[in-house]
């Protein structure tokens, strides 16, 4: 049997650990943190990550978990409504959306890990510094001077990747878009019909606030937990790290105009139980992962914008098809090779497309076509059906085609050319 290591026990090393196990490989997970800590606040998994969980057998626990998404919805910056899109099965696809907190998420794997391959399988406080490679197999050298040997390699190490940068010390720089983002969790009742996704403000004036329920019953009285993003343009950039708190006076404000009637912007701002502050970055696509018995996972290989979930739905992703390459392929470095060729063109048009608006690209459209003023009928702004097409289209682009897109040819406005989706152009180097 081979013996794989993997570095970093983040959604994506322990992903990729249950996938090679269900190949009949049980790997050894070296993370640098002494203890693991449920970080982070809210990840939307799509339906395709669902499937993925599903594959895993995790569905019933991720459903305990988590928040089934069962509609989308879309504001302006005066709180009018411009379109509701169903999610997940509601929308006829064959998977739940949910909505789930990272650190809970990174959890429910790290606990199956343990349960199918013993708590010896993960290796806390080992902070990989290099690696050498020969024809036989790979020696870690960790920070603390210590050494292990393997037959391969999988760098699942994160933004900051150590693998990474020892691969390619040339292209490990990280692009700023010129926005900040305030990441905040508040535990309150439940809005609207408790799985909906509110995509509001007017992308000019006020930035962005999507929010949406990633934990039921947090306080035992019915209370969800909720998770709000806040993207503001040209505000100081923040520190490269996920953990950097805040308070809420810069944007407790900046939706005061926003009257929801069932949600209260402001409050939910100002009663949140922790806010972060984090830069809207992402790694430049690399042109190669796989260097012999050493390559890429999650976002080592892709870190994208962490908008729309899709980083960590493609850290699942990449977990399924190298473990199958694994599991197939008795060398690791054609495993690898073939695991590269599978997925590295496909999320690298994906880290490009991050980059635009996607569909928030609606609330700028109607921003525009309004004068910014309040309408007294959205169909005068933008037909429903106009705004049906678009949503189709960003589907189709996306990946995830609607199941009920039955446009037979009906094209509508070309929203998302090549040059849309790349809109939010990358600024400048953060270092
Ligand atoms: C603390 C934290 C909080 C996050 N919060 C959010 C969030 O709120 N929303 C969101 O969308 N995304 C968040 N992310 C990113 C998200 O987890 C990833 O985009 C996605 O899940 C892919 O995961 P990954 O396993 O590839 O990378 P990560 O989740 O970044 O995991 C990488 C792991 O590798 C470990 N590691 C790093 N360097 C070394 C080393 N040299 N040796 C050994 N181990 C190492 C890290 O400690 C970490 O556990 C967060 C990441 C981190 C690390």
């Amino acid at each position: 049997m081979l013996d794989i290591a993997i570095i970093g026990a983040g959604p994506g090393g322990l992903a990729t650990s249950l996938r090679l196990h269900q190949q009949g490989i049980t790997p050894t997970i070296y993370e640098a943190a002494p203890e693991l800590k449920p970080l982070g606040v809210g990840i939307d998994i799509k339906v395709y990550g669902t499937k993925e969980v599903t594959e895993m057998g995790l569905l019933e626990a991720f459903r305990k978990i988590s928040v089934e998404a069962r509609d989308s919805t879309f504001y302006t910056g005066h709180g009018q409504q411009i379109f509701t899109e169903k999610c997940g099965r509601h929308m006829g696809y064959d998977h739940e959306q949910r909505f789930v907190h990272r650190g809970t998420f990174q959890f429910m794997l790290l606990d199956a890990v343990k349960d199918r391959m013993g708590a010896e399988t993960v290796q806390l406080g080992r902070r990989l510094a290099s690696f050498v490679q020969d024809d036989a197999g790979v020696t870690l050298v960790f920070e603390d001077g210590s050494t292990a040997r393997h037959d391969a390699v999988i760098g699942v190490d994160g933004i900051h990747s150590v693998v990474k940068r020892q691969l390619h010390p040339d292209a490990t720089r990280t692009h700023y878009s010129g926005v900040a983002m305030y990441r905040g969790v508040t535990v309150m009742k439940p809005y609207g019909n408790g799985g909906t996704i509110l995509h509001i403000g007017d992308p000019i004036r006020q930035g962005s606030l999507i929010v949406y329920p990633i934990a039921n019953d947090e306080d035992g009285e019915g209370s969800q937990l909720v998770n709000w993003v806040c993207e503001q343009q040209g505000k100081p950039k923040g520190v490269e790290d996920w953990s950097v708190r805040v308070g809420p006076e810069d944007i407790q404000d900046v939706f005061a105009d926003v009257k929801l009637g069932f949600l209260d912007v402001g409050e939910m701002i100002r009663d949140a139980r922790e806010i972060y502050i984090y830069p809207l970055i992402d790694n430049d696509p690399l042109d190669r992962w796989s260097f012999g018995r050493v390559t890429l996972v999650g976002d080592a290989a892709h870190a994208m914008y962490p908008r729309g979930g899709n980083g960590v739905c493609q850290a699942l992703v990449d977990a399924r098809v190298i473990a199958e390459k694994l599991g197939a392929i008795a060398d690791p470095a054609e495993a690898f090779a073939a695991y590269e060729a599978e997925r590295r063109e496909f999320v690298n048009r994906l880290v490009i497309a991050n980059r635009g608006e996607g569909p928030e690209v609606i609330r700028r459209l109607v921003e525009e076509a309004s004068g910014g003023q309040p309408f007294d009928n959205i169909d005068d702004i933008m037909p429903r059906q106009e705004v049906e097409d678009l949503f189709m289209e960003y589907h189709v682009k996306a990946g995830m085609k609607r199941p009920d897109d039955a446009r037979e040819g009906r094209r509508g406005r070309e929203v998302f050319t090549e040059d849309t989706m790349k809109r939010v152009a990358v600024k400048e180097d953060i270092r």
